[in-house]
């Protein structure tokens, strides 16, 4: 059945929702409600006793405004059902003035106070509803699903346009054989779409949901355990140990290697050893040396007779690798290639020539990297850097390269092991936990917007000192342009108040070319202070920056925060994360205030997760997580483990998901699959 069938719904009401994504009876069924209205416990007007606290359907009659003393604002409305009259009263809440339309119906929660036969209600929360609760032209429960909407479409509009479409066929079918929903418990697929939409009871509804929360991680899951699966049975390179050059390389360092260093680079010598493809994550926070474990892995694979590639998502990253690795390898023979675009086309040739012959032996570069015409003569081992910046499809990209080469991906964003263990489902873990010694923790303090001009002083005592300093601004709305605008007044009040001192601007709407050159100037001090609205290039090294300071705070992950702060402490200098906020809500200042107790990215991570959930903690769709329709995290993290051990039992179990039975789910994971790919 098409969208355009069914009754109330109209050319113009069909764009509206095409606008929400919503472009089939599938889609609608999947629009799954925000929340919802419990009318099985509302109470009349008439009935409330003295001090009772209670929710009532109440329509607006008036709406007036007080203000009997400063400091005190009273919003008052007259409110009535069918037992009853009373006023409603808000303190010292004026926006809700906007919310209070006369003739509209509310649901109010609130505690009743009876004098001289009045009723007062001391407003405690208040939900508008589209229509009065006993409109009965859509035959639900008491339970009313409350949809995410957009103006012009109403959400009676919703819930009959998703009853037609249950009372005549539910385009969605199960996918599970009989036994797998009775193994874990499930409910089935079309009872538990209808339930989710019209659900009778809470207990009903708690089961629909578990098993459509249950659905969307299964799909994660499965397909995590397809990848690795493959990669563990397919066949690969066993890279030996032979010591010709790792060794050498290790004796030559300035420094000796952090435990963690030596412990992460066993587990890859370990991995690279085994005749089948390595698929490892490192984790390692900003600074625990995670080059380092690329350069020996790099140097076991050119022992090995192989090639290697490490692929960063800019070019000042690239070119940061090319000269540490130049430096390190050169003095042992080893050849390195830099690939970006930006190189000279006689040049650019020239190399990739080299490449191909087997000259150049480690390549290190952009996405350039993973061009069609960038063709290596043995790829033996592939790196990714910072790869949440990178989708699958370039991780596919440049393992295709080669003949089913190693993989190592290296990312700075801590993440929980409980959650690594399923977004990065299809990896093997590495973790650098420790810090290279005597480097000097970031000090970090918040400070008011108000005492701003003690910031400046600050920052021109640092600067004075040949120091440098780094300016975030934070995406404020979805709009560039606010942000833009945002970032370019921080911009002037900087230059202006830290004359003669030079500042760059760095913005979401510069090319990538335009990016790179701010950023050098930085990094080679021609500016002296940087402003940006994007977080800062991941990774880039400015040993004299020593202060980051971030403007409206409180908008930030901690996550967030604690990379941001990574930018600064590189080098031997006392460094600063100044965290400027304005808010006064507890729970913001309070998640500031751990910021300037700990360094330690992990924690903050665990804690933001807790706070802010997933989405959070990876920045706004960069984590390879699926959006999720219905599953939160970390509150839904048993169900995550539930089907995540389903998954990997059924693909232990039948690993290409031929079996009769999983055919009707190797048709969804394949669907499912190609849309991983494309993003
Ligand atoms: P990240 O993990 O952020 O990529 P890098 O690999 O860039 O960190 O290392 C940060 C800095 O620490 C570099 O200057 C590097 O040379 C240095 N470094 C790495 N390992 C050690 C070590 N074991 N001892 C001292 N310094 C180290
Ligand atoms: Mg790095």
């Amino acid at each position: 059945m098409e969208l355009a069938y069914l009754k109330g719904i109209g050319p113009k009401r069909l764009k509206l929702l095409a606008q929400m994504g919503i472009e089939s009876t599938e889609d609608l069924l999947l629009h799954y409600p925000r929340r919802y209205e419990d009318r099985t416990q509302l109470h009349k007007l008439g009935e409330l006793q003295d001090g009772q606290v209670a929710t009532c359907a109440v329509t607006i009659v008036s709406v007036t405004e007080q203000r009997p003393r400063a400091g005190l604002h009273l919003l008052k409305a007259g409110v009535r059902d069918e037992s009853g009259a009373g006023v409603a009263t808000w303190f010292n809440q004026p926006f809700m003035k906007g919310r209070l339309t006369q003739g509209k119906t509310i649901i109010l929660t609130g505690k009743a106070r009876r004098q001289y036969g009045r009723l007062e209600i001391l407003a405690q929360d208040m939900e508008p509803v589209d229509e009065a609760p006993d409109d009965e032209t859509v035959n639900y429960g008491k339970l009313i699903p409350v949809y995410p909407s957009s103006a012009g479409l109403q959400q009676k509009l919703f819930r009959q346009a998703i009853a037609q479409i249950l009372t005549t066929d539910c385009p969605l079918h199960e996918y599970y054989p009989d036994a797998f929903l009775i193994n874990h418990g499930l409910m089935g697929r079309e009872s538990a779409i209808e339930a989710v939409h019209i659900p009778k009871t809470w207990d009903e509804l708690d089961k629909a949901r578990e098993r459509l929360i249950f659905d969307e991680f299964f799909f994660l899951q499965l397909s995590l355990a397809m990848m690795r699966d493959k990669d563990v049975r397919s066949e690969g390179i066993s890279h030996q140990y032979q010591g010709s050059l790792t060794e050498p390389w290790v004796g030559q360092l300035p420094f000796a290697l952090t435990r963690a260093q030596e412990r992460v680079i066993g587990e890859v010598r370990e991995d690279m050893g085994r005749p089948y493809a390595m698929a490892r994550l490192v984790q390692g926070d900003v600074g625990s040396g995670k080059t380092a474990v690329a350069a020996w892995a790099l140097l076991l694979a050119v022992e090995n007779g192989y090639q290697g590639a490490i692929m960063a998502p800019t070019e000042i990253l690239a070119q940061q690798h090319f000269e540490t690795l130049s430096a390190w390898f050169g003095p042992l023979g080893v050849q390195v290639g830099y690939f970006a675009g930006g190189a000279q086309q006689k040049e650019a040739r020239a190399q990739r020539e080299a490449l191909a012959a087997g000259t150049i032996q480690v390549a290190v570069g952009t996405h350039a990297l993973i061009q069609e015409k960038t063709v290596f003569h043995r790829l033996g081992l592939a790196i990714i850097d910072e790869q949440h910046r990178f989708g699958v499809r370039q991780r596919t990209l440049l393992q295709e390269k080669g003949d089913h080469p190693d993989i190592l991906i290296m990312s700075a964003t801590p993440i929980p092991r409980t959650l690594a263990l399923t977004v990065y489902g299809d990896l093997d873990v590495s973790r650098l936990d420790e810090m290279p010694p005597g480097r000097m923790p970031v000090q970090t303090l918040c400070i008011l917007e108000k005492a701003r001009e003690k910031l400046f002083h600050f920052l021109r005592q640092q600067l004075d000192m040949g120091h440098q300093a780094f300016v975030v601004c934070p995406l404020i709305e979805e709009s560039e342009a606010l942000d833009l605008q945002n970032a370019e007044d921080v911009y002037r009040l900087i230059g202006d108040k830290l004359r003669p001192y030079r500042a760059g601007l760095l913005h979401g709407r510069m090319s990538s070319g335009e990016k790179d050159e701010v950023m050098r100037g930085f990094a080679e001090g021609d500016t002296r202070i940087l402003v940006s609205t994007t977080v800062v290039e991941v990774g880039v090294n400015v040993p004299a920056a020593t202060v980051m300071v971030v403007e409206n705070s409180e908008r930030f992950g901690l996550a967030q925060l604690h990379q941001l702060r990574g930018r600064v402490g590189r080098g031997d200098r006392q460094s600063y994360c100044i965290l400027v906020t304005n808010t006064d809500d507890a729970i913001a200042l309070q998640r500031l205030k751990l910021m300037t107790e700990t360094n330690d990215g992990f924690l903050l991570a665990e804690e933001d997760l807790v706070l802010r959930g997933p989405g959070e903690l990876f920045g706004a769709r960069q984590h390879g997580l699926p959006a999720f329709r219905m599953a939160r995290l970390p509150e839904d993290m048993r169900i995550m483990e539930q089907a995540r051990q389903a998954a990997l039992d059924m693909i232990h179990a039948d690993h290409e998901l031929t079996q009769p039975q999983h055919r009707e789910l190797r048709r969804e994971i394949d669907e499912k699959m190609t849309e991983i790919a494309r993003n």
